[in-house]
């Protein structure tokens, strides 16, 4: 379970994250749903402990991570991450990028890798390299690299931004099945309404730094809580 409280963030004396309160249940995905520049990725930074807020506090399974005073680092929060700039290392083997955040003993290492790169489709690229791959195969890997120390708090930032739309769909529904066999508490973020619809049990509306709605996804889009967010979801198709 993941519980964020009352976070805020300013840069250069501007709120960009301005009073975020969010729980996630294990199994469950929250999308955390906005335009460009919301803060979105901003708070997903927070909680990973890559950036530091001024105010509020992370919980994980009923353990503080970080307020003000505390600090756990990011390699300790046992969160499992998938950014879309946080891409595969070029020099590493599919498998070696899989059992890269993994300790134990080598054989054991390349073991639960395959079994991973199994649940993804992907084992049999296991000793080929990133650059070998195409983009949707590398997205694969990057999941199951994510999924592989079984993280009980899953962050993805626009995960599936770099793929085409026909490709997409697949993926998306794909690492749905993934991330709920998985059981991770999963907050996701995209700018994507349909995105949202399709992956959410709940969605987090954001603009300007504040959550101004949360909700089912039918409920969200079916009453928007005002006629900025009913345009922002207008353009759906
Ligand atoms: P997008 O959908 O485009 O990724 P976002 O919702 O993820 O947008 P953030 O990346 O969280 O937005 O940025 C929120 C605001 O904070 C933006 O106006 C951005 O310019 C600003 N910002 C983010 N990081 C920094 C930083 N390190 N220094 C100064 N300003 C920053
Ligand atoms: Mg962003």
């Amino acid at each position: 379970r993941l519980e964020i409280k009352s976070l805020v963030k300013s840069y250069q004396g501007r709120r960009v994250v301005d009073d975020v309160s969010l729980a996630v249940q294990p199994g469950q995905v929250t999308c955390l749903l906005g335009p460009s520049g919301c803060g979105k990725s901003t708070t997903l930074r927070m909680i990973a402990g890559i950036e530091m807020q001024d105010r509020g506090e992370i919980w994980a399974d009923g353990k503080l991570l970080c307020d003000t005073v505390h600090r756990i680092p990011p390699e300790g929060r046992g969160i499992g991450l998938m950014f879309q700039d946080f891409a595969l290392f070029p020099h590493l083997s599919v498998a070696q990028n899989v059992a890269f955040g993994l300790r134990g003993p080598r054989g054991v290492l390349r073991q639960q890798a395959e079994a991973q790169l199994e649940k993804v489709g992907m084992l049999a690229y296991a000793d080929n390299y990133p650059h070998e791959l195409s983009g949707g195969e590398q997205q694969r890997v990057a999941l199951a690299r994510a999924l592989a120390p079984k993280p009980s708090i899953m962050l993805m930032d626009e995960p599936f931004s770099g793929l085409d739309n026909r490709l997409r769909d697949g993926i998306r529904d794909e690492t749905l099945d993934l991330l709920k066999e998985a059981g991770a508490a999963v907050l996701l973020v995209t700018h994507e309404p349909a995105e949202a619809m399709r992956m959410a049990d709940e969605i987090a509306l954001m603009r300007d730094g504040k959550i101004v709605q949360r909700g089912a996804p039918y409920n969200v889009y079916n009453a928007p809580a005002d006629k900025e967010a009913a345009a922002f979801f207008s353009d759906i198709n």
